[in-house]
């Protein structure tokens, strides 16, 4: 390799240590038999005592989580839920796989969270919840949410799978709605490969989750073999769950690395002017996941122009979530124009936890000489 190749920048990578695979190594050598659910106990009683939270259930995915707690609520055929058009598609499938109906609204300017204002627009007899997500560590306006679920007698549920680290009024993210969901997928801020967590403060929603997350056996069912429902299987394994114990351990640092990431971009990039980036609120704190550049519409600086810039210093670079509504699979929405438009002129900058200075420099310079 010549001497003046730059290396790829991934946009994101996990940070393992030797604790992590130690944990990993201890759980795939003894964690079997009478052992084999040790570290998922464990698992999932840090990550009840970090978020604050008095239930939580470990999970194959952030989806199954998801998945689990709407069907929890009751949600099925005929039912509409109501979420940003600007999501992964992880938040809308569980909608689609109970038989209920995705409602795609606006998101604000600024947080590019979903708006208040359009989702009490959206309500109708039919809607059954209410999905805040909160995109790239950035918070949904979660009073004013909560004040129309309460209002209107909707549960307000958070997807928080992009927001561990973040915290809305002294309360971190996730532990506010009905319930909350998180993933632990190898891009996450903590990851355990592949995984996630149902938390909630609700003891009767944790039953019947904890119920349908054991293939519908009750825990007081004494019968062997007698479910007394059709559950799930959206288990965590013990050996998953060793890795994220590690993970645990390290949260602190994890989450402020990458705040320190976003600080640095938001410092060098913002006084340049022209762009808008993740937003912090009075009495909020940004998760920080995934660094965000939307530039404005005089700039003349487009996706393809980012993308194109990027990919000459060999520096991933991810497009802004286009609008679910724009997908095949879902009804097309034309009145979101936010959603629409903000993709165009709007990118990720990577972000992980061992980026050198020299990398964080490098994608700095990208986005200047996109502006230049
Ligand atoms: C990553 C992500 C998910 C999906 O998580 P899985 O663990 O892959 O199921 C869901 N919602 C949001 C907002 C995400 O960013």
């Amino acid at each position: 390799m010549s001497t003046t190749h730059l290396s790829r920048i991934h946009y994101t990578k996990p940070s393992i240590t030797d604790l992590e695979v130690r944990y990993a190594t201890d759980a795939a050598t003894n964690g079997w038999g009478a052992r084999c659910y040790e570290y998922i106990g464990r698992f999932e009683e840090l990550f009840r005592s970090h978020l604050e939270v008095k239930h939580t259930i470990a999970t194959s995915s952030c989806t199954g989580a998801l998945h689990m707690g709407l069907a929890a609520l009751g949600i099925g055929p005929g039912d509409e839920v109501i979420l940003a058009d600007t999501n992964w598609i992880a938040t809308a499938a569980p909608i689609v796989y109970l038989g209920a109906s995705p409602v795609f609204v606006d998101i604000l300017p600024d947080s590019w969270c979903l708006d208040p204002d359009q989702v009490k627009a959206a309500i109708s007899s039919r809607t059954k919840a209410i999905i805040a997500v909160h995109l790239y560590g950035n918070l949904c306006e979660m009073d004013r949410l909560l004040q129309i679920g309460k209002e209107r007698g909707i549960p307000v549920v958070e997807d928080a799978a992009e927001a561990i680290g973040a915290a809305y009024h002294g309360r971190k993210a996730g532990s506010l709605g009905r319930f909350g969901v998180f993933s632990f997928h190898g891009t996450k801020t903590l990851t355990t490969g592949e995984g996630g967590m149902f938390v909630t403060n609700d003891k009767d929603l944790y039953e019947s989750v904890l119920t349908l997350s054991n293939h519908g056996r009750s825990r007081t069912q004494t019968r062997q073999f007698w479910p007394d429902v059709v559950g799930f299987k959206y288990k965590m394994s013990n050996i998953q769950a060793a890795i994220g114990c590690g993970q645990m351990e390290r949260i602190e640092e994890l989450t402020a690395r990458k705040r320190e990431i976003l600080g640095y971009y938001r410092e060098q990039l913002l006084p340049l002017r022209g762009l808008a980036m993740n937003t912090e609120p009075e009495g909020t704190v940004n998760g920080a996941w995934m660094p965000t550049v939307v530039f404005d519409v005089e700039t003349g600086v487009t996706r393809e122009k980012l993308l194109s810039a990027f990919a000459e210093e060999d520096a991933d670079a991810r497009v802004f979530f286009p609008p679910l509504s724009s997908l095949d699979c879902f009804d097309n929405v034309t009145s979101n124009p936010l959603a629409r438009e903000i993709p165009n002129r709007g990118i990720n900058l990577p972000s992980f936890h061992d980026m050198s200075d020299d990398e964080q420099h490098r994608v700095v310079n990208v986005v200047r000489r996109c502006l230049a």
